[in-house]
Protein backbone atom coordinates (compact mmCIF):
# COMPACT_ATOMS: atom_id res chain seq x y z
CA UNK A 1 0.00 0.00 0.00
CA UNK A 2 2.73 2.34 0.33
CA UNK A 3 3.93 1.90 -3.29
CA UNK A 4 1.62 4.31 -4.57
CA UNK A 5 3.22 7.35 -6.23
CA UNK A 6 1.18 10.70 -6.04
CA UNK A 7 -0.99 12.21 -8.53
CA UNK A 8 0.36 12.88 -12.06
CA UNK A 9 -1.59 15.62 -12.47
CA UNK A 10 -1.29 17.60 -9.36
CA UNK A 11 1.00 16.07 -7.37
CA UNK A 12 -1.43 15.53 -4.41
CA UNK A 13 -1.58 12.13 -2.73
CA UNK A 14 -3.94 9.43 -4.24
CA UNK A 15 -5.68 6.76 -2.36
CA UNK A 16 -6.68 3.40 -3.01
CA UNK A 17 -10.88 2.86 -2.68
CA UNK A 18 -13.32 0.04 -2.25
CA UNK A 19 -16.32 0.51 -4.95
CA UNK A 20 -18.75 -2.20 -4.59
CA UNK A 21 -16.64 -5.36 -5.72
CA UNK A 22 -13.86 -2.81 -7.52
CA UNK A 23 -11.26 -1.05 -6.54
CA UNK A 24 -10.20 2.58 -7.62
CA UNK A 25 -7.83 4.73 -7.14
CA UNK A 26 -8.94 8.60 -5.73
CA UNK A 27 -6.42 11.45 -5.58
CA UNK A 28 -7.79 13.61 -2.46
CA UNK A 29 -6.28 16.45 -4.74
CA UNK A 30 -7.68 16.71 -8.19
CA UNK A 31 -10.65 13.61 -7.46
CA UNK A 32 -8.96 12.24 -10.75
CA UNK A 33 -10.18 8.72 -10.36
CA UNK A 34 -8.57 5.40 -11.90
CA UNK A 35 -10.97 2.39 -12.56
CA UNK A 36 -12.43 0.27 -11.46
CA UNK A 37 -10.09 -2.95 -11.41
CA UNK A 38 -10.68 -6.50 -9.91
CA UNK A 39 -8.10 -5.80 -6.96
CA UNK A 40 -6.14 -3.71 -5.11
CA UNK A 41 -3.06 -4.36 -6.34
CA UNK A 42 -4.43 -3.90 -10.20
CA UNK A 43 -5.45 -0.25 -9.56
CA UNK A 44 -2.56 0.62 -8.00
CA UNK A 45 -0.24 -0.79 -10.39
CA UNK A 46 -2.34 1.24 -13.31
CA UNK A 47 -2.02 4.16 -11.03
CA UNK A 48 1.65 4.15 -11.00
CA UNK A 49 2.18 3.27 -14.45
CA UNK A 50 2.38 5.98 -15.93
CA UNK A 51 4.07 8.03 -13.43
CA UNK A 52 7.97 7.07 -14.31
CA UNK A 53 7.81 8.10 -17.82
CA UNK A 54 6.68 11.56 -17.11
CA UNK A 55 8.70 12.02 -14.49
CA UNK A 56 12.06 10.66 -16.20
CA UNK A 57 10.80 12.07 -19.51
CA UNK A 58 11.84 9.35 -21.67
CA UNK A 59 12.75 10.42 -25.42
CA UNK A 60 9.98 7.43 -26.58
CA UNK A 61 8.27 5.03 -25.12
CA UNK A 62 9.20 1.35 -25.46
CA UNK A 63 7.03 -1.72 -26.50
CA UNK A 64 7.00 -2.74 -23.05
CA UNK A 65 5.34 0.95 -21.85
CA UNK A 66 3.32 0.84 -25.18
CA UNK A 67 1.86 -2.78 -24.33
CA UNK A 68 1.38 -2.17 -20.51
CA UNK A 69 -0.95 1.15 -21.61
CA UNK A 70 -2.71 -0.86 -24.27
CA UNK A 71 -3.45 -2.98 -21.80
CA UNK A 72 -4.43 -0.63 -18.89
CA UNK A 73 -6.86 0.99 -21.61
CA UNK A 74 -8.77 -2.47 -21.42
CA UNK A 75 -9.06 -2.01 -18.17
CA UNK A 76 -10.83 1.10 -18.79
CA UNK A 77 -8.54 3.48 -17.35
CA UNK A 78 -9.74 6.86 -18.74
CA UNK A 79 -7.26 8.76 -16.44
CA UNK A 80 -4.33 7.73 -18.99
CA UNK A 81 -5.88 9.47 -21.85
CA UNK A 82 -6.52 12.70 -19.38
CA UNK A 83 -2.42 12.31 -18.99
CA UNK A 84 -1.90 12.55 -22.01
CA UNK A 85 -4.03 15.29 -22.97
CA UNK A 86 -2.10 17.12 -19.54
CA UNK A 87 1.27 16.19 -21.51
CA UNK A 88 0.28 17.28 -24.82
CA UNK A 89 -0.98 20.42 -23.48
CA UNK A 90 2.21 21.38 -21.16
CA UNK A 91 4.60 20.92 -24.42
CA UNK A 92 2.64 24.19 -25.90
CA UNK A 93 2.42 25.80 -22.83
CA UNK A 94 4.58 25.79 -19.36
CA UNK A 95 6.79 22.74 -18.54
CA UNK A 96 5.38 20.71 -15.60
ZN1 LIG B 1 -4.58 14.90 -8.46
Amino acid sequence: MGDLLPCPFCGSTAYPAKNGWNWLIDCEGCKALLGMFPSEAAAIAAWNLRVPHRAKAAPSRSLAEQSMRAEAYRFGVWALAKADEAEAASKGGQHE
